[in-house]
């Protein structure tokens, strides 16, 4: 598939009827899979053969949807989970353990913020959030001998920073462990971060790759390219005898795979946070025009943005698409295809206005979400970070008057027109 474009990617990838075979990937809806020697069975059991056995641990529909996401990253390998939160939950705890220690970006979505900062410290895990804004050298000083893993987000939820992948990279090797991103906000389209650097790729796939609000999914893509025996005293579970399948060695057996087979090999297997063949099905319709709907979004968020920022109700508009963001440079660099659908504003008169805008709106939806193809809008303050302090939220990037909109595909006029009668409104 590499040969092709990834708009040709989105529609072909991960699938290919034989002769007689049904053109779309069907929902396989079993549980399990027959088999005839006992043999088969335990080779399957020793990972010694790949298919199929439980469908906790893999599924043909939800097969093809890996192989899609895998062949739009660029990546060896991905594996789907349950949902964005619990992709990245599986992905540290396939690496890091009770006494470990991460460093995270600060400006990340509110619930991966809540997992990293409360959850895995519950569990024992540190994490240092860092501002990615700062300098590299200021930013080495989180370092620590027990550090395993970098994250960060391509384009952060809610705060619409752009990440600087180049400095996150050296950051990564400096600490010598892989650097892994939550692309969600990008989607493969706009932006594939492997190619800039990063080892693993995440994404919550409930907002553009389902992209109609039909499916909660997550994914972990591998790039294949950390090499873990160099490491192995930092991540002896990715190469020393693993005790529960028979002393397998997951980095000598699976090579640029290890990671993703050891995902679900050890975290499907015992944390079941498997995709559904249904979501699966849903998330593959919803890549095959995932790159005419970001086009759509990008470029309707553009006038959006610029309609807004010339209202004289609006106090101020966050899109890094905008001239004189302070991202500008970042998102021509790493997203020249478009910077996606979601705008932070504020209104005048602070939070009591912005909540009356809110409901002042007809057309665009009062609801949790971003990346559906219906124009949506939240106040995060109140609703996804309402779990942090003030302090944390404007860490985060949110600021008490903040009102996050995701643009969807209707036409710009009538998001624009029902803008300008909530904005008069109020
Ligand atoms: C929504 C979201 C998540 C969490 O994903 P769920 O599918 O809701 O579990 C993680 N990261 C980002 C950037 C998100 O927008």
């Amino acid at each position: 598939m590499n040969k092709y474009g990834l708009e040709t990617r989105c529609i072909h990838g991960g699938y290919k009827a034989e002769r007689g075979q049904a053109q779309v990937p069907p929902i396989v809806q079993s549980t399990t899979y027959r088999y005839y020697s006992s043999e088969d069975m335990a080779k399957l059991f020793n990972l010694e053969i790949a298919d199929f056995m439980y469908s906790r641990l893999g599924n043909p529909t939800v097969g093809v949807f890996e192989n899609k996401m895998a062949e739009l990253e660029g990546g060896t390998a991905a594996i789907a989970t349950s949902s964005g939160q619990s992709a990245l939950l599986i992905t540290i705890l396939n690496i890091c353990k009770n006494g470990d220690h991460i460093i995270s970006s600060s400006s990340i979505y509110g619930g991966s913020f809540n997992l990293l900062k409360v959850r895995l410290n519950d569990m024992g895990i540190d994490v240092t959030f860092v501002d990615q804004n700062a300098d590299l050298e200021e930013l080495k000083k989180a370092i620590k001998p027990n550090t395993k893993l970098i994250f960060a987000e391509t384009l952060a939820n809610p705060a619409m920073t752009i990440l600087d992948f180049e400095k996150f990279r050296a950051l990564a090797d400096a600490a010598q462990v892989p650097l892994a991103v939550d692309n969600t906000l990008a989607s493969p389209y706009l932006c594939n971060p492997i190619k800039h650097g990063a080892d693993l790729v995440l994404h919550s796939t409930t907002k553009w790759i389902d992209g109609h609000a039909t499916a909660v999914g997550g994914v972990v893509v591998e790039a294949g390219t950390f090499d873990w025996e160099a490491h192995k005293d930092k991540y002896p579970m990715m190469v020393e005898a693993d005790d529960s399948y028979h002393g397998l060695k997951f980095y000598e057996t699976f090579g640029n795979m290890a990671f993703s087979v050891k995902l679900r090999a050890h975290m499907l297997r015992d944390f079941g946070c498997t995709m559904s063949p249904q979501n699966a099905f849903l998330s593959i319709q919803g890549l095959d025009t995932l790159h005419l709907r970001m086009e759509r979004h990008s470029e309707n968020a553009l006038k959006v943005a610029q309609f807004l920022e010339n209202h004289p109700k609006v106090e101020w508009v966050n899109y890094p698409g905008l001239e004189g963001h302070e991202s500008k440079e970042l998102c021509d660099k790493y997203l020249p295809k478009g910077a996606s659908g979601v705008i932070a504003f504020g209104v005048k008169g602070g939070k009591a206005e912005g909540e009356k805008l809110l409901e002042a709106l007809e057309l665009a939806s009062m609801v949790v979400h971003v990346g559906d193809i219906r124009t949506s809008v939240l106040h995060p303050a109140s609703t996804t970070h309402r779990q942090l302090t003030e302090e944390e939220q404007i860490k985060s990037g949110v600021r008490p008057e903040m009102i996050r909109l995701s643009v969807g595909c209707e036409s710009f006029e009538d998001i624009k027109n029902d803008f300008n009668k909530a904005l008069e409104a109020i």
